[in-house]
């Protein structure tokens, strides 16, 4: 984790909310997009663990009305994460089209992004108050991407041999995954709270 992480959650609430009256704010999307293209080339999730403003939203923010139900398997289904990127995506390229033809194209844009960003927050804080905070992150469209993308870089790395199985990794990973077993998990988001928690130093990148 980065030390301005735990403060990138306010961008959330800046461009969901600043964005109904600054349309403009929305462009703040594509940055987002681009910066986890690239990062995830070289450290697939890194981007969701250390830098993902929605990310910091859940940790810091969600984390404290949060019932911390388990997260459902389903969400992290690929059943479930191939529709909704496809959806998503299909449907931000045909409202962005439909733009071309209006006279204020590049505020109308913007206006797209921040209705996509509010959408998102609002379907992302729901699942999080009521599941654990990061139930998001499980089906989220740009979490897929940076998956398949980059899904095998950047590895967590396991000493079995030093581990007592005491599971104090498993108990803080947001992502509810079984870390002892970690293999090459995909979806593991690299915020290293595992790696810090373990009293055997047998987790590192
Ligand atoms: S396995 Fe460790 S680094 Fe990966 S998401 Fe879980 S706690 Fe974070
Ligand atoms: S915290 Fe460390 S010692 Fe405990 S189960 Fe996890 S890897 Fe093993």
């Amino acid at each position: 984790m980065l030390k301005i992480t735990p403060y990138l959650g306010s961008l959330v609430v800046i461009v969901s909310l600043g964005g109904l009256w600054y349309p403009i704010l929305g462009y703040f999307m594509f940055l987002v997009m681009g910066t986890l293209f690239i990062t995830s080339l070289f450290r697939g999730r890194w981007f969701c663990g250390n830098l993902c403003p929605r990310g910091s939203y859940f940790d810091y923010g969600i984390i404290k009305i949060s019932k911390k139900r388990k997260i459902p398997k389903i969400l992290s289904s690929m059943w479930v994460r191939v529709p909704a990127f496809t959806l998503m995506m299909a449907l931000m390229m045909y409202r962005i089209s439909v733009t071309f033809a209006a006279q204020n194209t590049f505020e109308l844009i913007g206006t797209i992004l921040v209705s996509m960003c509010l959408m998102t927050t609002i379907i992302g804080t729901m699942l999080g108050g009521y599941f654990n905070t990061r139930s998001w992150c499980n089906a989220c469209p740009m979490g897929t991407m940076q998956r398949v993308i980059g899904g095998n870089k950047h590895q967590l790395k396991m000493d079995h041999e030093s581990c007592v199985d005491c599971k104090l990794c498993e108990k803080v990973c947001p992502m509810e995954l079984e870390v002892r077993d970690i293999g090459n998990n995909p979806d593991c988001i690299k915020c290293g709270r595992c790696v810090d928690k373990c009293p055997k130093d047998s987790l590192s990148f």
